[in-house]
């Protein structure tokens, strides 16, 4: 095992361990990749960057919404908004 694992790797493992969303495109349940995305967002009128996640289709790629990383997402954008 590798000890170079992130924080945000640990918090996204807890978010989807075992979770399956349903996907559009397949028209089921599947099971879901999450990538690392660096996103910029504007909070009261400042630019933030920080390290997030979008949610994928693990079968057929299809970008999926997924509530839970949407709320990590404004979590981890308030985490960079504090740090300032
Ligand atoms: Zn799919």
């Amino acid at each position: 095992m590798c000890d170079c694992e992130s924080e945000w790797e640990k918090r996204e493992r807890s978010i989807f361990m075992n979770n399956t969303v349903f996907c559009a495109e397949c028209r089921k349940d599947v099971k879901v990749i999450t990538k690392e995305v660096l996103f910029k967002r504007t909070l009261k009128d400042n630019e933030y960057t920080f390290t997030g996640f979008e949610a994928y289709c693990g079968e057929c790629g299809s970008p999926i919404y997924v509530p839970e990383i949407e709320d990590n997402n404004l979590k981890l954008l308030y985490d960079a908004y504090r740090n300032l």
